[in-house]
């Protein structure tokens, strides 16, 4: 039932998005939002609200959160290229955009997207519609975090010590 694509990957590759999807990709809306952000990013974005994205990356640091404009959602970027991957908004149950042009999916290359404006839109209609349209969005780090309660690292060895 639901559709598993190629995980997609941001340039230099650090960042990887799967999707899971509902439907084919075909059946689902290809958007390039106006505003001043997705415009100059040249944004195709899709969103599949019974699928499910999942953003891979090592740790937090490996994505920017930025956010503008009405602050309602952070856009993630990968911290080493810049790719613009995926756009999310919420902290339980967060749901989100996926940027599959700046993922390189290529299920996605030979469409033309619609183009949508969301300019003088409130708040509340905003929030209202990216919970309509957008589509459960989790985020995976793939390494720990280093632990700083568990006390000084081992001392290392000193430079120059016992040869065998
Ligand atoms: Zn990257």
């Amino acid at each position: 039932m639901h559709e598993l694509l190629p995980a997609g990957s941001c340039h230099c590759g650090a960042i990887q998005v799967d999707l899971r999807l509902s439907k084919a990709p075909s059946a689902l809306r290809l958007r390039a939002c106006q505003c001043g952000f997705c415009g100059r990013r040249g944004a195709r974005t899709i969103s599949d609200p019974d699928g499910l994205a999942t953003v891979r990356a090592q740790g937090p640091d490996a994505l920017i959160r930025y956010r503008f404009g009405l602050r309602t959602a952070d856009y993630l970027l990968c911290a080493a290229c810049g790719s613009y991957v995926a756009a999310v908004q919420g902290d339980e149950a967060p749901i989100g955009v996926v940027n599959v042009g700046g993922l390189g999916v290529p299920e996605f290359d030979d469409r033309e997207p619609d183009p949508v404006d969301y300019a003088g839109e409130t708040v509340e209609a905003r929030l209202s519609r990216r919970r309509g349209y957008w589509m459960p969005l989790a985020i995976a780090y793939t390494a720990p975090e280093p632990n700083v309660a568990s006390g000084p690292a081992a001392p290392r060895a000193p430079a120059g010590g016992r040869s065998p």
